[in-house]
């Protein structure tokens, strides 16, 4: 049998870039990773190779350096061969390895139901925090064994799905990695919920094709409108939705399970040079083609939680055929595919000013973790606040010069002012939203502009911590006020 697992293939499909010093290493990875597996056979018979390669490929088209690329190869070497972690080490580097060992460690998180669910999410968050590329090549990894799911018996395949649904699919879309989110909860679907699966896919029936075809049908007079302005779209295609978040539309109340009703199972997607271009283009389909009122969704002005841009709106076409439209830039469109790595292949290939993990400032609840672990008193409120904090939907505000300050639901200015800086919780006086002085226990809204008042002669008092939300506010209150730290988290 003809060998496709080859080094030339690996990069004609990774289709990237790479100098010589990357090309070597990730050249060294792929040959000792080819030899340590070797007579090893994977559930379905197959070269046990393959899912190193598979999960490799993968962590190459995210845009990820050569030590991610490296790896990802080598990532189940140190688990299943008689290879250690040091000899890695040695032979790659210190980088190399640890990346490994985070993947190893992760390996031994297993699901066993909701109750331990919290307790794996802290894990791979606190492996998050430590770096981030050790969650992303687990996440490669997960997509290869769910594509791979079919050979293991039916008790393992429940496990591992549900396991991917609870922990795996959360946390890409957390990362902003829709793509991903979207892709493994469809490979989940079927696995846990076989009865609804085979019924929705009835209710698709033709539905998928047949806008597709529309979609097909009114591009070029959509095309042909830009042109009129001067917009010549990077990109124009349609995409159909991702089949389990289809089914949870369909049971909201709003649908009620008529899929006639919702009108994005195929969408229209314009890829276009620049933000001025994207609201350019929204006028003239809304002169066009007239707007259902109350789904122009701005993600451009006002991005999601999880960072996602993109704006939305939902037209009568041709024929009075509702569709919808997404219009983006081709940064906003990588990044809504591939959300975090995006950002880090973004900061690899020195784009932005700054390098490497600075860009994560957008997801500063990441940043917060490492603060949580050593200042929040008691784990079982440590895992609370994870859960809260990181699964409950999160608010934007800003502060008087612009900067977006994320926070959950609920927040009020005392966690925006200790977002800010330590100093200026500490010495809180007073705050003005939206320009309007207001108490500081008055939850903040998505939009609100906050202004922090301080004084030196204010300290924190006890009563704060009653309308404090997040864990961060709460703990540096307790460490001004000097209470909490007989039960440190260990
Ligand atoms: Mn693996």
């Amino acid at each position: 049998m003809e060998d496709k697992l080859t080094l030339e293939n690996f990069f004609k499909e990774g289709d990237k870039n790479f100098n010589e010093a990357d090309k070597q290493v990730i050249e060294k990875a792929f040959d000792f990773a080819k030899k340590a597996h070797e007579g090893q056979k994977r559930a379905s018979g197959e070269p046990y190779f393959i899912h190193a390669y598979s999960t490799s490929l993968t962590i190459m088209k995210w845009g990820l350096d050569a030590d991610t690329i490296a790896a990802g190869l080598l990532h189940d070497v140190a688990e299943d061969t008689p290879v250690g972690i040091d000899k890695i080490k040695k032979e790659f580097s210190e980088n190399i390895g640890f990346l490994v060992d985070g993947v190893t460690k992760l390996g031994k998180i297993k699901y066993r139901g909701k109750e331990n669910q919290v307790e794996n999410l802290r894990k791979m968050f606190l492996a998050m925090a430590e770096d981030i590329r050790v969650v992303l090549i687990k996440l490669a990894d997960r997509i290869h064994n769910m594509q791979t799911l079919q050979y293991l018996p039916p008790s393992k395949q429940l496990r591992i799905a549900r396991e991917t649904l609870e922990i795996y699919a959360p946390l890409g879309y957390r990362l902003g990695m829709g793509e991903l989110k979207g892709i493994l909860e469809d490979m989940c679907f079927p696995y846990i919920y076989p009865e609804e699966y085979k019924k929705l896919m009835s209710q698709i029936g033709n539905k998928f094709a047949e806008t597709t075809h529309y979609l097909e049908k009114v591009k070029p007079i959509l095309l042909e409108e830009l042109a009129h302005e001067n917009i010549i779209p990077i990109s124009i295609h349609s995409r159909t939705k991702h089949v389990y978040s289809l089914w949870k539309k369909l049971k909201t109340k709003e649908i009620g399970d008529n899929i006639n009703r919702v009108y994005d199972l195929a969408a229209m997607r314009i890829v276009l040079n620049s933000v001025e271009e994207c609201y350019h283009a929204l006028g003239i389909i809304h002169k066009m083609w007239k707007p259902l009122p109350g789904k122009i969704k701005d993600y451009i002005a006002v991005p999601k939680p999880n960072g996602y841009q993109s704006i939305h709106t939902t037209v009568f076409a041709t024929d009075g055929k509702i569709i919808e439209i997404q219009i983006r830039t081709a940064k906003m469109h990588e990044e809504a595919e591939n959300g975090i790595a995006a950002h880090w292949a973004y900061s690899e290939q020195g784009k932005p000013e700054s390098g490497g993990m600075a860009n994560l400032k957008k997801f500063s609840w990441v940043k917060q973790l490492k603060d949580w672990q050593s200042n929040v008193s008691g784990s079982d409120e440590f895992m609370k606040s994870l859960k809260i904090d990181t699964f409950k939907h999160r608010i934007f505000v800003f502060t008087p010069k612009g900067d977006v300050i994320d926070l959950p639901e609920g927040a009020t200015p005392i966690d925006f002012a200790y977002a800010v800086h330590t100093d200026i919780g500490n010495h809180c006086m007073g705050t003005k939203v939206n320009e309007k002085m207001v108490a500081l226990d008055k939850p903040l809204a998505n939009w609100d502009v906050v202004e922090i008042i301080t004084t030196k002669s204010k300290k924190p008092s006890e009563g704060w911590l009653s309308f404090a939300k997040t864990s961060q506010a709460k703990s540096k209150i307790r460490v001004a006020l000097g209470i909490g730290k007989k039960d440190h988290l260990h």
